[in-house]
């Protein structure tokens, strides 16, 4: 044992062990002459006890008090859940054994946990590739991606959570061009209604079917070209859609 903590010298636990064991031998040689020394394991058998204990019992000292925001959410919520966390990160401390620095990982709804050191340079190193699961609180599963958080309450597998928040990017970054072209300027034309021939003509061409999928409920009549980027209201851009296919191709565009 003694030796597994002197192997990665210095560790303060192996550290404690040897100053404890060479005390205790001094004190004994002292005061019953050399053949004490012969006891010498025993000295450091104590001493390792002695730091194992005091290692164990200052780890468990508490930690960073949670802030506000990491209180535990009341109810799990049932909803379909990927979001960033804007408030997750880390915190760290020294009231470890001998002043161990300490990290924590603190987030909306999940109060700090701790993370080993060498776990939390691994974790860090592989965000930078890939979304990795840094906590749980609840239902709530907290990743780290490109150093920003996210919590998930779906039991996501990285490659979704990489996935999902790709699409969220993308999605953020096409309303962002939308705002800078209309603050620019660009005009979005009104709409002109379907003439209603042109939504006969449609509604039997495509036999009053959605065109993706089939349904024949909530249909609309969709733009292929959407509107606002100068299609027209012509029996060549148009075509019967669901009210979901649609709102999967706005997505998509
Ligand atoms: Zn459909």
């Amino acid at each position: 044992m003694i030796g597994t903590s002197l192997g990665k010298m210095p560790t303060r636990r192996g550290l404690v062990t040897i100053v404890i064991g060479l005390v205790l031998t001094a004190m004994a040689v002292s005061a019953r002459g050399a053949m004490a020394a012969l006891a010498l394991p025993m000295w450091f058998v104590i001493g390792w006890l002695v730091a194992w204990i005091w290692e164990t019992s200052s780890d468990r000292k508490s930690g960073p008090s949670p802030s506000r925001f990491a209180r535990p959410s009341g109810s799990p919520g049932l909803r379909t859940t990927l979001r960033q966390d804007p408030n997750a990160h880390f915190v760290t401390d020294s009231r470890g054994f001998l002043f161990r620095r300490r990290f924590w990982f603190e987030g909306t709804g999940c109060p700090p946990v701790r993370i080993p050191l060498q776990e939390y340079r691994d974790l860090q190193s592989r965000q930078a590739r890939d979304p990795v699961m840094v906590a749980a609180a609840g239902a709530r599963r907290y990743w780290w991606w490109e150093d920003s958080f996210w919590w998930e309450n779906q039991g996501y597998e990285s490659l979704d959570v990489k996935a999902l928040v790709s699409r969220s990017r993308r999605q953020s970054q096409r309303t962002l061009q939308h705002a800078h072209a209309l603050l620019a300027g660009e005009k979005i034309r009104a709409r002109d209604p379907i003439p209603e021939d042109v939504r006969r003509y449609i509604w039997k061409r495509d036999r009053g079917q959605c065109q993706q999928c089939g349904a024949t409920e909530l249909l609309q009549y969709d733009h292929i070209i959407p509107w606002s980027m100068g299609g027209s209201n012509t029996v060549e851009n148009l075509s019967l859609l669901c009210a979901e296919c649609n709102r999967l191709k706005g997505d998509a565009i």
